[in-house]
């Protein structure tokens, strides 16, 4: 990874010195071997820190949503997951593709820098299978960029453990009781501290229903049932928008399975309404299943 670190630093700096680019988000190294963080580069001084390695997980694209409404031309990395979280938001329109210049890089899989941390401070036990790779990646079905102006690295396999949908196939074989108490019970815990909203992609709504104040659709109070309203909200509006980055389960402070959800619904849209996985390609005034309409649709459900 050294050698592609390298590369993106070179195209970067060239970008730069070329006035192509305004701004540059990559990653920098923090002060220990698994802090490796986003860096938002805006001079060939800052592109010298840009770095890739195995615990660049983050994803980028949710960062341009910091400068849609702004004309600054960017550069950017993407990964599987990031370029298809950047076809999301030009799908939405939230981004315009002649302001980015997107370096695709091959993703071999990342580590999960919680449990590298857990291992070096001895706090936490880490994952039983102690090989670090993180969750999201160990089912990637799109490892490598859909959407770049250059390629890097080698292009990667799809992960397959076989379990992708496997807690969503479990979850389906509970009756409805039991799946009500178990969805009370794991919301619960849920702090509302809106963290899996802004590290999601697909959630880019300007205002959002839970800032609302007039009307207040959900109670400000951490109740069970507005955490349950607010859960029930956020993953029907991820319905056919969700590209699996699996960034807000990574980033809840209290390890609510978030992905549970979000692959119930990318199982279901793609049986619905699929063959279907969003933010696969890029095709201009393409939309999403769910923001279109036929008069086939199915509806007995209406
Ligand atoms: S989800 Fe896929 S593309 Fe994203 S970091 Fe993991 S392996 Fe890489
Ligand atoms: S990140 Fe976790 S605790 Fe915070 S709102 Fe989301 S589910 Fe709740
Ligand atoms: S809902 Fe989660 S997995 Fe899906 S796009 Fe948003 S952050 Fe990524």
């Amino acid at each position: 990874m050294k050698d592609i670190s390298n590369k993106i630093r070179d195209i970067a700096v060239k970008l730069f010195q070329e006035k192509k680019i305004d701004i540059f988000i990559g990653w920098e190294k923090g002060a220990l071997e698994f802090q490796t963080r986003p860096l938002i580069a805006r001079n060939e001084a800052d592109a010298a820190k840009l770095v890739f390695d195995e615990y660049a997980i983050h994803n980028l694209a949710t960062l341009l949503l910091k400068f849609r409404d702004g004309g600054e031309k960017i550069g950017i990395v993407a990964k599987g997951c990031d370029s298809r979280s950047m076809v999301r938001l030009l799908e939405d329109r939230q981004f315009q593709r002649e302001r980015l210049y997107i370096i695709g890089v091959g993703c071999p899989g990342m580590k999960d820098p919680l449990q590298a941390m857990a291992k070096h401070t001895g706090l936490k036990k880490i994952n039983a299978d102690g090989n670090g790779v993180a969750a999201k990646c160990l089912d990637c079905v799109q490892p490598n960029p859909v959407i770049y102006d250059e390629l890097l690295g080698s292009q990667q396999a799809p992960q397959q453990s076989g379990e992708r949908f496997a807690r969503v196939a479990a979850l389906e074989k509970m009756s409805a009781d039991e799946r009500y108490r178990f969805f009370e019970e794991t919301l619960s815990k849920c702090i509302r501290c809106y963290a899996c909203r802004q590290v999601c992609p697909a959630c880019n709504c300007r205002t959002c229903i839970f800032d609302e104040m007039k009307p207040q659709w959900v109670g400000r109070e951490n109740s069970t049932t507005d955490n349950m309203m607010y859960h029930l909200v956020k993953a029907s509006h991820m319905a056919g928008r969700c590209v699996e980055c699996g960034e807000c389960e990574r980033a809840c402070p209290v390890d609510i399975p978030l992905m549970l959800l979000n692959q119930k619904l990318i199982k279901d849209v793609n049986a619905f309404f699929g063959p279907y996985e969003a933010g696969m390609s890029y095709i201009e005034g393409a939309k999403p299943p769910l923001s279109s309409y036929a008069e086939k649709d199915p509806d007995d459900f209406i």
